[in-house]
């Protein structure tokens, strides 16, 4: 029997996009991708902050961030807005001198800020086969393929991609956990520029940024969720509240217009997981992308694609599948 595609990509978010970005570039294999939204980037990649920071702690992480955000940067991808970035408690640089009413000193780091997410997933997509509402179930191993089965029936593929994001951990069998964390967006407040930067304090946890004529705001929780779970927890407008009122007591009052849920989705040692799983050489796993899934993802696309095209089924040993299993 022949195979329906050569590469099966299983989520259309910015993982399994960027995935198959960089293979339709470098191979003539043939790459289907299955949604079961009828949109790309309906959960984590359509639920995040869009912002682009280049700077973490990890060094095995860093490598990643640094080679996304540069090409982000460019502006080819999508549209990116150079606003700024200061992390607090890094450097000792004046915020307010960026960014009025806020408080403390930090590192800043003049060329991150924000992305056009949707634009990005799109300008990943272009040209790449999809089908929407298709939720893969499960597949099994037959001679050289493997047969997926689907919401809308069966695929032969030689390799399956599982790039499901809050389901990665369940779709893969692999040790992943969803946390979910909310976001707020204010009504318009006057004394906002829509150009400043983003201001995050590392240690307190808040973040806040420009967004729609007031503030785009995070208390950066992390509260274990099922996939898919967005329950609102009324417990987190509190402790915004709370870290305002003791971390940037002069950024005032303000009314919260909208909020939303996501999830960011971790392995054990909160790194990417890029690579053959150990179990079955016909899977491979580009997962558990946690809070920098925005800025890493044309770096995380482009490494699984040399990994999958290469056949390479021992390292990078940090992203791999098996240190977790
Ligand atoms: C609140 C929040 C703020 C964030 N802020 C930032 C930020 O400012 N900067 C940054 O760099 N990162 C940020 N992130 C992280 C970033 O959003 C994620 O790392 C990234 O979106 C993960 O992409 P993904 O493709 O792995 O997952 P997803 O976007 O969730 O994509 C997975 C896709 O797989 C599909 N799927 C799942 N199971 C199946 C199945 N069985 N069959 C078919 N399809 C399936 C899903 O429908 C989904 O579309 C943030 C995340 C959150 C939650």
């Amino acid at each position: 029997m022949v195979a329906d595609t050569d590469i099966l990509i299983v989520g259309a978010g910015l993982a399994g996009a960027a995935t198959a970005y960089h293979l339709v570039r470098r191979t003539r294999a043939r790459i289907l991708v299955v949604e079961q939204e009828t949109v790309p980037g309906a959960h984590s990649s359509g639920r995040n902050a869009a912002i682009v920071r280049e700077r973490v702690d990890d060094p095995v992480l860093q490598t990643l961030m640094t080679e996304g955000a540069g090409h982000l940067r460019n502006g080819r991808l999508a549209e990116f807005e150079r606003r700024g970035l200061m992390l607090l408690g890094l450097g000792d640089e004046d915020v307010r001198s960026h960014f009025p009413r806020a408080r403390g000193v930090g590192l800043w780091c003049p060329n991150d800020g924000t992305v056009d997410v949707a634009r990005l997933l799109h300008t990943y997509l272009a040209g790449v086969r999809i089908r929407f509402d298709t939720k893969v179930t499960g597949w099994t191993t037959q001679d050289r393929d493997l047969h997926v089965n689907t919401s809308r029936g069966g695929i032969m593929c030689r390799l399956l991609v599982n790039a499901a994001g809050p389901w990665a951990g369940g779709l893969g069998d692999l040790p992943l956990t969803p946390m979910n964390r909310h976001l707020f967006a204010t009504t318009p407040i006057d004394w906002v520029s829509p150009h400043w930067p983003c201001v995050w304090d590392i240690a307190g946890g808040l973040y806040f940024r420009p967004e729609a004529g007031g503030l785009l705001l995070c208390c950066c929780d992390e509260l274990p969720a099922e996939p898919g779970d967005y329950r609102e927890d009324p417990a987190m407008v509190e402790r915004l509240a709370e870290k305002v009122a003791s971390l940037q007591p002069d950024l005032g009052e303000f009314s919260i217009s909208s909020t939303w849920v996501g999830q960011r989705v971790f392995g054990s040692d909160w790194r990417f997981v890029i690579g053959f799983d150990p179990r079955n050489e016909r899977v491979f796993h580009v997962a558990g992308l946690g809070g920098h899934g925005v800025t890493a993802s044309y770096a995380v696309g482009r490494l699984a694609a040399e990994l999958i095209i290469s056949g390479d089924t021992e390292g990078p040993a940090p992203f791999m599948p098996s240190r977790l299993l």
